[in-house]
């Protein structure tokens, strides 16, 4: 498998410098382009990985997949009264929908619906970034995980979309909690540090009916881990699920700091990496390195 990955990481290197990095915020825009890694877990508890694999990024959005999960464990069905579970076919910080969908985001991993549900866990925990990253720690079996304060800072000094639409959404009456702690909160989430072999980790519960190796626990029933899986597959790459569906056909959450994770079910769980983005906000050369790497093995879902 290690040869297969250095094989695709040589494929798809020569991508790089045809993408752009995420430059919304100053404190990402200065990270090197010129980066690659990718990690593979086996349900059997093998590690494979190539590249920059152990080099920390900023998860971004793939930390909506953490604030999800907990808040199902805890919502259970109730949740989907505030959050819908259709794609939006809009960009990550979309604002069209919400206003004629009475404040009712399109789905969990569209910004607006990572607010809502940040929104659920701020009411549900005392300290709701300290119990997400407690979480996360546990989840990868890495003590050491921590958010950036530069970029979570920098995220808070440029809200100005992000706090739109969660005040939009409070006065649909579809937000609980101090807009401006949630914000605060969600910023600190999207600003964790991972690297892939952590994500890959992490997320082995996915790709393994919900248990988690590294917990020991059984994080999500059974059927719950093939709704997030649906989720994830029907709207984890914002405008571009269709593409990714078609070019990779694997469940995944993308995140502007170049991150995308993957799930085959009952099998793997994989992260790639590489800071570089496409037009819709999701790694260039992570795309090509999945979409390889199903391809080569026939792990496409949809047959
Ligand atoms: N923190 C980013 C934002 O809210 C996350 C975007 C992403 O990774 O898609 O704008």
């Amino acid at each position: 498998m290690e040869e297969l990955l250095r094989s695709i990481e040589k494929k798809v290197r020569p991508l790089i410098g045809l993408g752009k990095v995420a430059d919304y915020i100053p404190a990402l825009a200065n990270i090197d382009p010129n980066q690659f890694g990718i990690a593979i877990y086996s349900n059997d508890g093998k590690l494979y990985h190539t590249g920059q694999a152990k080099k920390n990024f900023s998860i971004q959005s793939i930390s909506k997949i953490f604030s999800l999960t907990l808040a199902m464990k805890h919502y259970g069905e109730d949740m989907w009264e505030r959050v819908g579970r259709e794609p939006s076919g809009n960009p990550f910080n979309s604002l069209v929908q919400l206003e004629y969908e009475m404040g009712i985001p399109r789905n969990p991993f569209i910004n607006a619906g990572a607010l809502v549900v940040s929104d659920m866990n701020h009411s549900r925990f005392a300290s709701p970034h300290y119990a997400m990253r407690e979480f996360i720690r546990r989840l990868a079996g890495n003590s050491k995980l921590r958010s950036d304060k530069v970029v979570s800072n920098s995220e808070y000094e440029f809200r100005a979309r992000n706090a739109s639409m969660a005040y939009l959404m409070q006065a649909f009456g579809n937000f609980e909690n101090d807009v401006e702690a949630v914000l605060r909160n969600y910023f600190d989430n999207c600003a964790m540090r991972m690297n892939c072999i952590d994500l890959a980790k992490a997320f082995s519960f996915l790709a393994n009916k919900g248990y988690s190796h590294h917990s020991g626990e059984q994080v999500l029933t059974r059927r719950e881990t093939t709704q997030v899986n649906g989720l994830l597959a029907t709207s984890g790459l914002y405008d571009e699920a269709g593409n990714f569906a078609y070019r990779v056909g694997l469940p995944g959450k993308s995140g502007v700091g170049g991150g995308i994770i993957a799930i085959v079910p009952n099998r793997f769980s994989i992260c790639v990496w590489s800071p570089e983005l496409n037009e819709s906000g999701n790694s260039l050369a992570g795309i090509a390195a999945l979409e390889a790497l199903s391809e080569s093995n026939g792990w496409s879902v949809f047959g």
